[in-house]
């Protein structure tokens, strides 16, 4: 079943040159998580709180479970809509203790009824022993959990989640993403998760909407997103990729670096460029090789190593912790993917 069929949307805010949201279609399907993923400014939170109904849009059309909520005839207010948001602030009342929190969003409900539905949302997100505390006696990421809890509590047709781990320490927040993942999965929820980590974005959807200034770039699994990109933005945005010059040749692409043996279905000698990450490219010691180590990087588990070729192309390459070689030695670098990659016409 469809639970969010988004169809042409767009909305442009008074005074601005650029839509905030141009033309954006896609579906949701029970039980799925997307992540909307795209950098600050291209229209993730706007498309949010079109679902939601705190916008109105200029063009196109929201269902939620099928039923019309928004287009230029229709608009139903939000709190109609039966959809649950999280924001990255939280937005728990100061002034009342965590379970009053989640019980605030249950209207029509006996005492009983109230007690044993907040009881089992406080045990689902691990705080039923925190029931009496205030928010400041919470932690970053039990808030995060109680503002979570609140917001399912309703049983939401679609929740709406903005940025919800931004204000959360690096270092709490992978473990809370995953314990989130967890309860939002384990509820069945329907979820549109925006973010403008790709990292992130990759980890929490099972699927993925990659915007550009408004526009819907791409969207797939996250394998699709990450392997195979239909635009140079996705390839670099959600793959950090370096685009390597090429022609194309009987054999395959040839480059600056060697022959990339791979069928493109393109004419002999097309100018293509093609899309490569750190761990595709490889490189050893060598007086006479073809590129120069331009810096390094350390990161903990590898080392990224910034690569100047011959021909002036700056390229990236992974190594292991323990490799760890100065500046300026000359290496021989070469392509050691073995997995198609994708290829881009210039
Ligand atoms: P994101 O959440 O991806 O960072 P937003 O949806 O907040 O992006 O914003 C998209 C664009 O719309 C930006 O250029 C932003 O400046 C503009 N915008 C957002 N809200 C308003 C508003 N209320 N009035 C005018 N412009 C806005
Ligand atoms: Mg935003």
């Amino acid at each position: 079943m469809t639970t969010l069929e988004v169809r042409n949307l767009a909305k442009r805010f008074n005074g601005s040159p650029n839509a905030a949201v141009n033309d954006i279609s896609f579906e949701l399907s029970d039980n799925e998580i997307l992540a909307l993923v795209g950098p600050s400014g291209c229209g993730k939170t706007t498309t949010l709180r079109l679902i939601a109904g705190l916008e109105r849009p200029d063009a196109g059309s929201i269902r939620l479970n099928r039923i019309l909520v928004a287009s230029e005839a229709v608009f139903v207010p939000p709190e109609q809509r039966g959809v649950g948001m999280i924001f990255q602030d939280h937005a728990l009342f100061p002034h009342l203790t965590v379970f009053d929190n989640v019980a605030f969003g249950l209207s029509g409900k006996t005492t009983a009824e109230v007690r044993t539905r907040v009881g089992e949302m406080l045990h689902m997100v691990g705080l039923l022993s925190h029931s009496k505390r205030y928010p400041h006696e919470l932690s970053g990421g039990e808030r995060q959990r109680v503002a979570l809890a609140r917001a399912l509590t309703p049983r939401p047709v679609l929740v709406l989640m903005d940025e919800p781990f931004s204000s959360l320490d690096a270092d709490l927040r992978a473990g809370v993403r995953e314990h989130v993942r967890g309860i939002l999965k384990s509820m069945q929820a329907t979820v549109v998760f925006v973010t403008h980590d790709q990292e992130e974005a990759l980890y929490m959807g099972d699927r993925l909407a990659v915007l550009k200034k408004g526009e819907l770039e791409q969207i797939g699994t996250p394998e699709e997103i990450f392997h195979e990109s239909n635009t140079r933005f996705v390839a670099e945005f959600m793959g950090h990729s370096d685009f390597l010059k090429g022609k194309v040749t009987r054999d395959g692409i040839q480059t600056a670096i060697g022959l990339v043996r791979q069928i493109v279905d393109l004419p002999l000698s097309t100018a293509v460029e093609i899309a490569i990450r750190a761990d595709d490219i490889d490189f050893h010691v060598d007086g006479s090789g073809n590129a120069l180590i331009i810096d390094r990087f350390f990161r903990g588990a590898f080392n990224l190593y910034r690569l100047r070729l011959d021909t002036g192309q700056v390229i990236h390459a992974i190594n292991p912790h323990t490799n760890i070689l100065p500046v300026g030695t000359r290496v021989q670098a070469f392509v050691s993917a073995e997995h198609s990659l994708t290829v881009f016409t210039q």
